[in-house]
């Protein structure tokens, strides 16, 4: 049956092994290292040759489930799971990165992905050179032969930025230059990364996937579409393996040298989380777009920026883009750092907390916290003021989260 629905796709995933026990979810193999019969054997496991697990930081059965549900939700030509979302990214540079490349991406990223490109990387000559990706030409300008990849995430936190992607595609399509999208605010179920030419996919599990903020983790997911001849470090690979050049690299060199493997205990946390993606981002979903209507309404909130608002610039492409769904961050703005701090303190079912998308209602201030390494400069081009306040939306009742705000409002 090959026309399932993402949810009973997911659910249904077969592992690689049956259960001896006939267990209904594979279970927590909470083990450094697998015995083998032979001699014979192991080497072939070692080898590659034959497949099978030998030991936990290069591979593992509750890690690969959740590896086989990912492949099997998305298509994808390969999946790796990484102990976090920043290791997904980082391995998946040191794979397709050498000295003298650069990247090509937006200064609206994730605080440690800018970070590792603008700092980490370039420490190793790898250059990171911003711009703005909804400005077609400006990206053009910024690509040449050592580009090793165009990264973008699909909704920017905490800007709400969405970019044109079949435009970028097509860009990257043009120039071979690889496409790596971050698309942890809107995973698979949401985006059809394999469908707009994207050819690696990074998702940080510690996010929806996670099942209500329980563990860290991340994926690498290889749609095995790029060709790798156009990447000067996978080259001689691609010649040799083709399609499988980067999985190569990665599995075999990358992936088990920097040793940040996925603990079992997570991988089965988001194995399950992952069972209940679809049910719990629609109701995150719905519960944003009431509360950014309903904050739209009132007259001491200043600003309302959320891409599900018909007023917003992003409205028609994001809809497009994300299966009709807008994410469940939220950023809201108040006159003053001291009526945002007045209002925080007084909410009492809201927490104050970074994170995002948990099941429950998060609130943050990220010009004191998030970005407090920044240069005021600095926060205004990531367009971070200190009049605002990101609100990352849960599953509670949606009443029940007005109530709340309306009543911290009233004490402003
Ligand atoms: C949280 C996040 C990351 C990093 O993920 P971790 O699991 O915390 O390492 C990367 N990208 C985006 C867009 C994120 O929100």
């Amino acid at each position: 049956m090959s026309n399932l629905h993402f949810s009973t796709k997911v659910i249904h995933t077969s592992p690689s092994k049956k259960d001896p026990h006939g267990a209904l979810h594979v279970p927590v193999y909470n083990n450094a290292a697998f015995e083998f019969e032979t001699s014979e054997d192991i080497a072939l496991a070692f080898s590659g040759k034959k497949p099978a697990h030998s030991y936990s930081r290069v591979s593992n059965p509750t890690v690969e489930y959740l590896e086989l549900q990912l492949k099997n939700i998305t298509g994808a030509f390969a999946v790796t799971a990484v102990a976090s979302g920043m290791a997904a990214i980082s391995n998946a540079f040191i794979t397709v990165a050498q000295q003298g490349n650069n990247i090509v991406t937006s200064p609206h990223l994730f605080g440690n992905t800018y970070s590792l490109f603008s700092q980490t990387f370039q420490a190793f000559g790898i250059e990171v050179r911003f711009c703005d990706l909804t400005n077609i030409s400006e990206i053009e300008s910024k690509i040449d032969v050592n580009t090793c990849a165009i990264f973008f995430e699909t909704i920017t936190n905490p800007q709400l930025e969405v970019v044109d992607i079949p435009a970028l595609s097509k860009i990257a399509a043009k120039h071979n230059v690889l496409l790596i999208a971050d698309t942890t605010a809107t995973p698979p179920y949401f985006f059809n990364a394999k469908k707009y030419g994207i050819g690696i996919e990074i998702i940080s599990c510690t996010k929806f996937i996670s099942g209500g903020g329980t563990s860290i983790g991340g994926l690498i997911v290889d749609y095995g579409t790029y060709d790798w001849t156009h990447n000067k470090k996978l080259q001689a690979h691609a010649e040799k393996h083709g399609q499988g050049a980067f999985n190569i690299k990665l599995r075999r060199e990358v992936y088990k040298n920097l040793g940040a493997c996925l603990s079992p205990e997570n991988a089965y946390l988001q194995s399950l989380g992952l069972e209940t993606l679809a049910l719990r981002t629609d109701k995150c979903c719905e519960n944003t777009l009431q509360l950014a209507q309903w904050l739209s309404k009132q007259t001491k909130v200043k600003l309302v920026n959320f891409p599900g608002l018909e007023n917003s610039k992003y409205y028609t492409l994001t809809k497009s883009l994300f299966n009709g769904k807008f994410g469940s961050l939220l950023t809201f703005d108040l006159t003053s750092q001291e009526q945002c701090f007045r209002f925080m303190d007084n909410l009492k079912l809201i927490r104050r907390a970074t994170n995002l998308q948990d099941n429950k209602t998060l609130i943050i201030h990220p010009y004191t916290t998030i970005y407090c390494d920044n240069t005021p400069e600095e926060k205004q081009t990531m367009g971070i003021a200190d009049t605002m306040m990101r609100l990352s939306v849960g599953i509670e009742y949606a009443d029940d989260l007005i109530a709340d705000i309306q009543q911290a409002l009233d004490k402003i």
